[in-house]
């Protein structure tokens, strides 16, 4: 894998994309260690299952979506099953790559105020469980199956 490169931003760091990525392309593969308890950078991949990077290197690429910002209007997402991020649309070269949060994560462990500035923000991200029926619904091209298992429980 080599489309990425973690990259720094002013004050945080980001992940662009290091070549043309196409609509449906493999970004990178999900590596880690799993864990029952999320933190702030960790990724759901479970009903309870939790995903940590190996290392926290940003030069390390297994450790590379640790670093992938949240967008509310994003243009890849977590193919879970296959443990894959996948292009929701065409990435240029030096785009930055983002997901959506909710997209994976039922609850947050660490809510925040988003800045993507797109027409669709939700302002407050807190996880799946937050969004309204409408939002969830139009989340559902990019969805983490075991969001749909933690609804049914509720
Ligand atoms: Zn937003």
């Amino acid at each position: 894998m080599n489309k990425i490169k973690v990259a720094r931003k002013a004050h945080y760091f980001c992940v662009i994309a290091t070549k043309k990525i196409l609509k449906g392309e493999i970004i990178l593969k999900l590596q880690g260690n799993a864990s029952s308890f999320p933190d702030k950078y960790s990724i759901q991949t479970g009903e309870k299952e939790h995903l940590f990077p190996f290392s926290e290197n940003p030069q390390d690429e297994s450790s590379a979506f640790r670093f992938i910002n949240h967008s509310c209007s994003p243009n890849s997402y977590f193919d879970v099953p296959n443990k894959s991020l996948i292009a929701l649309k065409d990435i240029d070269i030096n785009e930055e790559v983002f997901f959506h949060y909710c997209s994976t994560e039922y609850e947050m462990a660490s809510p925040f105020q988003c800045l993507c500035g797109t027409a669709d923000c939700l302002i407050e991200i807190k996880g799946f469980r937050y969004l309204s029926a409408e939002k969830k619904k139009e989340l559902s091209n990019q969805l983490a199956p075991h969001l749909k298992k933690l609804e049914h429980r509720k």
